[in-house]
């Protein structure tokens, strides 16, 4: 494939490969993350390798037993 790529979110023709620290959602930082970024919209995209990354960087810093959401939990009633 050949870049760059039509941005899914708007159309342009802008979607680029470039390289950042990527935060997630939940607060995970990925450094240096090689992920699609549209110069147009600033939306990202993550092919498979990027996704890949992203799931690595979480199993090496054991990001899903921080028991982020504990907290909020509600008790239910029996
Ligand atoms: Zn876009």
């Amino acid at each position: 494939m050949c870049e760059p790529f039509p941005c899914p979110e708007c159309g342009a023709m802008q979607m680029v490969f470039t390289v950042e620290d990527y935060r997630t959602e939940d607060g995970l930082t990925v450094p240096h993350l090689r992920h699609l970024k549209c110069n147009a919209c600033n939306e990202r995209f993550f092919d498979d390798e990027a996704m890949h990354c992203i799931q690595a960087e979480r199993d090496r810093l054991h990001w899903w037993a921080k028991p982020q959401t504990a907290r909020f939990e509600p008790t239910l009633p029996d």
